[in-house]
């Protein structure tokens, strides 16, 4: 049996089959159904949001946000992250200005952004990288100082808290992702979060081609809409996350026994939050030690990933840009597996294996 890095949480069968009958009885399947908005409105409760959009997917979200703040010229972002952060960039015609990350932490660092700043300067775009929260205090501050926009990609953030407040709070948006393989998902799924009424009509506009009226548009649009039946998967998942929190965060103080004295380190979390154990990060001391450890891993079908890689200031499409530190973390990182039914004699047996190729 091959442990992967991650696991879709499936919920009870019988659970989805109620909200499928209730779809087969309405014949309603998309087009913001009743459980989409279902859906809308117990994220909007649980996590303290006034504005909530829920979408096709996390690039889209990314795509859609930076539409609607009508970005154009440069863009400050983070080239340790997914690649779906620059490619949307890239891809609305906007051009991803790396700003390196600082080592302890893996996220962009303000000083690097502060650096990078010129008036061709649109926005901030930066990833709370496995949910770790960035200098939002201070990256707000450059941004109100600079009159720029700031986009968070807050894929890795369900659940994740700064200040009290949730971590989708913050930014002019926040985006994220509902994938099959986040902590808390839909399938496939996204959504946008604004704390401006405005940008959220126009945001709600685009995510249906533009539609105002059935006859009306009001701006260029994209389909964007999710289905009632991805939905339903959320409803039935929502309940089940404060165990799958819990689960990741005991999951986690585990590897950290089982790796307790290993030459590996782990990205330091903020200090002012409730953090979300999206991810299990390890750094190890080279390239060569990483391919040591997926070797002996593999032997023994435990698949982890290489997240990120490679660094995206080495895209082909990301020209004449260098991001050392992201360059060199991102050769010899890997995120172990974590997932809700991963056992405690897996993580064990995963440390020994790994304290095996590192010569333990
Ligand atoms: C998953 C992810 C995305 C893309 O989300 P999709 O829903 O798969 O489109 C974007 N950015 C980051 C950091 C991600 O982890």
């Amino acid at each position: 049996m091959t442990i992967n890095v991650t696991k879709p949480f499936l919920p009870p069968i019988e659970e989805y089959g109620e909200y499928l009958k209730g779809i087969w009885s309405r014949e309603w399947l998309t087009n913001n159904g009743p459980l989409v908005n279902e859906l809308e409105l117990q994220l909007k409760r649980l996590l303290g949001l006034d504005h909530l959009l829920y979408l096709t997917n996390g690039t889209v979200a990314l795509q859609l946000a930076i539409k609607a703040l009508g970005l154009r010229g440069e863009v400050i972002t983070t080239p340790f992250s997914y690649v779906a952060t620059t490619s949307s960039l890239v891809w609305e015609g906007c051009t991803p200005v790396m700003a390196d990350i600082c080592p302890r932490t893996l996220n962009i660092d303000p000083d690097k952004i502060e650096e990078k700043l010129t008036e061709h300067t649109t926005a901030i775009l930066a990833t709370h990288v496995y949910g770790n929260p960035c200098d939002v205090d201070r990256i707000e501050g450059i941004a109100r100082k600079h009159n720029v926009r700031v986009i968070y990609d807050a894929a890795h953030a369900f659940g994740t808290k700064v200040n009290g407040r949730s971590l989708f709070s913050y930014g002019d948006v926040s985006t994220t992702s509902f994938h099959a393989t986040k902590l808390f998902h839909t399938i496939e799924g996204g959504a946008v979060v604004t704390p401006d009424p405005e940008l959220l009509r126009l945001m709600a506009q685009m995510r249906n081609f533009g539609h105002v009226s059935p006859t009306e548009f009001g701006a260029v649009g994209i389909n964007g809409k999710n289905s009632e039946m991805h939905a339903a998967m959320g409803l039935c998942n929502l309940k089940y996350v404060p165990d799958i929190l819990a689960k990741r965060r005991i999951l986690s103080s585990r590897y950290d026994e089982g790796l307790n004295g290993c030459a590996i380190r782990r990205p330091e979390i903020a200090k002012n939050c409730e953090y979300n154990y999206a991810y299990y990060a390890v750094v190890l001391e080279s390239e060569e030690a990483l391919v040591s450890v997926l070797d002996v891993l593999h032997l023994h079908n435990i698949v982890p990933r290489r997240y990120f890689f490679p660094s995206l200031s080495e895209l082909k499409y990301v020209h004449d840009q260098s991001a050392p530190i992201s360059e060199d973390i991102s050769r010899r990182v890997l995120c172990l597996p974590l997932y809700n039914d991963l056992s405690f004699e897996e993580v064990d047996m995963i440390c020994r294996l790994i304290k095996r190729a590192l010569r333990y």
